[in-house]
């Protein structure tokens, strides 16, 4: 039986009072028997959850990691760095990274190696646009995706990563994927990662993220391959994105 795991990944949101707010709320509110939880911040907020969660069973991480392990990458943030500040997990892939910031397939899997190498557990986010899933693509693309990452790992190196399936035209929008439709993803998805490393598809964790929220996160979570939710905006507010981790 896999264990649940709900992340919140904050964006671009916060301010350390606000964060404040909802860190404290969590581990309050926190029932941790059924799924573990975690929360991703805006990198200059490690520091401020590294102080608030130290201790308690919330975990921590940051949307994105440098895919260099140090020098001359003005702005970027490297991954032993986000391991100084108690980071568990770090997102990789994100939809917003490879629209916004070009991110590739095989940048991505660079950054999963940087991730790893630091001891980190990555995040690895894969999905389809709504052009590409009207094209009949989605399973082209999202299998492209992953297969980009594991190639570049040993076998037993794709026991230490997480997966997240993130529908693009479901995220922020408010439509969410049918529990029916994101479970086709979920296993197809397992079944590839089972071609590398068996043991690594059964205890795999694979997320379903877009639009998750307390009505409908129940339904999603009972899907077979639907190991937890990786959360935008519900987890802005301590009362819905606890609701998600105890449906889980
Ligand atoms: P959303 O975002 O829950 O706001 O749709 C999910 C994500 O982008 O990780």
């Amino acid at each position: 039986m896999r264990r649940k795991l709900v992340i919140g990944n904050w964006k671009m949101n916060g301010s350390l009072a606000a964060n404040s707010v909802l860190l404290r709320g969590i581990v309050a509110g926190y029932a941790a028997q059924n799924a573990d939880c975690g929360v991703c911040a805006p990198a200059p907020y490690l520091a401020q959850c590294q102080s608030e969660l130290t201790g308690t069973p919330v975990a921590w991480g940051a949307q994105d990691v440098s895919a260099y392990a140090a020098g001359a990458y003005t702005g970027e943030v490297a991954a032993s760095m986000l391991q100084e500040f108690g980071c568990r997990y770090v997102l990789c892939g994100h939809s917003e990274r490879r629209a916004y910031h070009h991110e590739t397939n095989e940048v991505v899997a660079q950054k999963v190696l940087a991730a790893l190498n630091a001891g980190l557990t990555p995040v690895v986010c894969v999905g389809e646009t709504l052009e590409e899933r009207e094209a009949g693509r989605t399973n082209v693309v999202v299998c492209a995706q992953l297969q980009a990452v594991l190639d570049v790992l040993e076998a037993a190196a794709v026991e230490k990563i997480v997966l997240a399936y993130e529908p693009v035209w479901a995220i922020g929008t408010g439509k969410t994927a049918t529990p029916a439709l994101a479970q086709e993803v979920h296993g197809m998805l397992r079944k590839q990662v089972a071609e590398r490393n068996p043991v690594a598809a059964a205890n795999m964790a694979i997320l379903y993220g877009g639009s998750m929220k307390p009505e409908n996160a129940k339904d999603l979570l009972a899907q077979a391959d639907i190991d937890g939710g990786l959360i935008g905006g519900a987890s802005l507010k301590v009362a819905d994105f606890l609701a998600i981790v105890h449906a889980a």
